[in-house]
């Protein structure tokens, strides 16, 4: 016997053209998550269903995790798939689902669903259900029917194979990666970015990520952890194409020429300049950030005005109205948190002023900007010459 999953997932209210998009992604995104596992495993699309057909070997654990990582899934179920539609062989099998499952079985109620999706077969669903369900309590007598609130349902689909399943393991639903374009995530080491990551993805959008180094300020150690939080939100994502960005230079740059609490602002417009250079020459339609209402004196609506203000393509921030808590939830079942909260140093709070504007005024930031003209557009272009890309998967 294989092990199969049927695969759930819904937003494909989406008609026509898009639907196969759609399964097509799924099918692609649940393949690479299955990859790094032992066992050998077969995606299939049939009638509408997706289903993984995964070798003895395979560790039922380990593959239910996998894909979970996988956006579009909205429920996972492991069936007995039958190849042939016997209708004794479909009893026997019910049988055994719910002997093997439901080992305490005294009092516990069950009822049985089935869905016909082949309208040849010569039982109906209304049929189905009552005549294997005798054939259940025929084997289990301590069982009982209960249509209204069983604790178990169990499912029976007859299409070209048969499917028997009682359990529905929740996905993390969204839309499957690669069906909403490609972002550029603006990652840095702290809680609130890899989340951004996250939940953008979730929506079907591929991320590439940039991130901004400044050794010696930055360690290693501090762009090691920007890796890891790739390597962790591309379980989800995919590969992520990390570009490191020397940052150094420019920030120093600035801290000689502009006003200090001004220093966070006119730092983040030219990431966000940066950013978008580098999203522009690769297909990325917008740029995420990890940014929320009024978090920091750099997060308030005048500030991100003046930061939007450098930006020609879409920014999009997630958790633009939530709590840091809400972040910190996300983070923690996303499985992010532990890395983020590793004390490294962060480019943005080495040269941070004491108290740095909370309403920058977009002209007074330009006209102190001009400071730089004498060197800025050099040091931009060999902070983009110098372009490190890791591939992170
Ligand atoms: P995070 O937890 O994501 O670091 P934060 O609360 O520390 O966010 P800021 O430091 O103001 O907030 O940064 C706001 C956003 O700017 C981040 O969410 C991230 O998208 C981007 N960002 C900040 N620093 C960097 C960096 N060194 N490299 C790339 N992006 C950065
Ligand atoms: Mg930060």
């Amino acid at each position: 016997m294989t092990y199969t999953y049927l695969i759930k997932y819904a937003e494909i209210a989406l008609k026509g053209k898009n639907r196969h998009i759609f399964e097509e992604a799924l099918v692609k995104q649940i393949r690479h998550a299955l990859r790094p596992i032992d066992g050998e495993f077969e995606v299939r699309r049939a009638q509408g269903r997706i289903y993984v057909d995964a070798s003895k070997d395979a560790d039922d654990d380990e593959v239910i995790d996998a894909l979970k990582h996988v956006f579009g899934i909205v429920g996972i179920c492991p069936v007995e798939s039958l190849a042939d539609d016997d209708f004794d062989g479909i009893c026997k099998a019910a049988v055994e689902h719910m002997g093997r499952n439901y080992p305490d079985r005294e009092g516990l109620t069950f009822k049985v669903e089935s869905r016909r999706a082949r309208k040849d077969y010569f039982k109906d669903s209304m049929e189905i259900n009552a005549d294997v369900g005798e054939a259940i309590l025929e084997a289990y007598p301590e069982l009982k029917v209960d249509v209204h609130h069983p604790d178990v349902s169990l499912y029976i689909e007859v299409r070209e194979t048969i499917s028997i399943y009682s359990k529905v393991i929740p996905g993390p639903g969204g839309m499957p990666v690669g069906t909403s374009g490609k972002a550029m995530l603006l990652l840095s080491g702290g809680i609130d970015s890899p989340v951004a990551g996250y939940m953008i993805a979730k929506r079907g959008v591929k991320i590439d990520a940039v991130y901004f180094h400044a050794p010696p300020y930055t360690s290693e150690r501090a762009k090691q952890k920007v890796v890891d939080l790739a390597r962790i939100v591309s379980a989800y994502t995919g590969p992520i194409y990390l570009h490191v960005i020397n940052f150094t230079d420019i920030q120093m740059y600035i801290y000689q020429k502009c006003p200090h609490d001004e220093l966070t602002i006119i730092m983040r417009r030219f990431m966000m300049r940066i950013a978008q250079t580098i999203a522009e020459e690769t297909g990325s339609m917008g740029l995420v950030t990890g940014e929320s209402i009024g978090q920091v004196a750099s997060q308030t609506m005048q500030s991100l005005a003046c930061t939007d203000a450098v930006c020609e393509m879409p920014v999009y921030r997630p958790l633009i109205g939530f709590d840091k808590n809400d972040i910190v939830d996300i983070s923690k079942k996303i499985e992010t948190f532990e890395t983020s909260i590793l004390p490294y140093e962060d480019c943005c709070t080495i040269f941070v002023a004491k108290h740095p504007v909370t309403k920058p005024k977009l002209d007074i930031i330009e006209r102190h900007e001009h400071n730089l003209d004498e060197d800025i557009d050099r040091l931009v272009k060999t902070a983009l010459d110098t372009d490190e890309v890791i591939i992170v998967k």
